[in-house]
């Protein structure tokens, strides 16, 4: 048997995965740069592309440095004191807790800051803990930025499906939708994204029961960037 898998054009998923016929791009006034790790493996569950491609304003790159926020975002007039990044980090420093805000922009020292002039987006990090974490290090400009502390409201839709320890245990796409709803962006936007991503985890939880049932799991290629 041949274990070719020929990946959608779009989302680069394998056919069984994709759930581009279902996207109905959604229009925003934020926007969004996801910065992903070249070594994330996007190829099953990850949601990385499929937010840039339900979001007109989301761009994507991969790579693990940039020199600028105009650069990683290829906008020459991008200023940075209207972005904010969502940061890795929990926890506020000294504010009651009640007094936390699901998204809670903070200082670059942690303390409750305002929501930044004019925001025009967020940049968003995409990958593993470790990988976030690499990305953050190696992006002096991110430290520079205003913080956006996320308090997930709602359990990630993951479950069972991803092992490794995700940052604040939510995909990307879970977190952008939060992100967007807690910034005022309408509530459509972020129930699609959360659709999708319920979409895309319904044919993962298929597959996998097919694959137990013929007693045989599907051989996925590493994706190499
Ligand atoms: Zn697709």
């Amino acid at each position: 048997m041949n274990n070719a898998v020929i990946n959608c054009e779009r989302c680069q998923k394998s056919q069984e995965l994709c759930v581009c016929a279902a996207i109905v791009p959604q229009n925003t006034k934020l926007q969004i740069l996801i910065l992903q790790h070249p070594q994330e493996p996007d190829h099953e569950i990850g949601s990385a592309r499929l937010t840039q491609l339900a979001l007109p304003k989301a761009t994507l790159k991969v790579g693990l440095s940039w020199p600028n926020l105009a650069a990683a975002l290829g906008k020459p007039a991008a200023n940075s004191a209207q972005w904010a990044v969502l940061y890795l980090g929990s926890g506020v420093k000294g504010a009651n807790p009640q007094d936390i805000k699901s998204l809670q922009f903070v200082s670059q020292k942690g303390t409750p800051a305002d929501r930044p002039p004019q925001l025009e987006g967020i940049v968003v990090l995409d990958g593993s803990w470790s990988q976030a974490k690499t990305l953050w290090w190696r992006n002096a400009w991110l430290l520079k930025l205003r913080r956006a502390v996320l308090t997930p409201q709602h359990k990630s839709l993951y479950k069972e499906l991803r092992k490794e320890p995700r940052r604040e245990c939510l995909s990307t796409i879970e977190a952008v939708a939060e992100v967007l709803e807690q910034l005022g962006e309408k509530k459509e936007v972020s129930a699609h994204l959360k659709g999708l991503f319920s979409q895309l985890l319904d044919k993962r939880r298929q597959l996998i029961a097919a694959s137990k049932h013929i007693k045989e799991e599907p051989e996925h290629e590493k994706t190499q960037f």
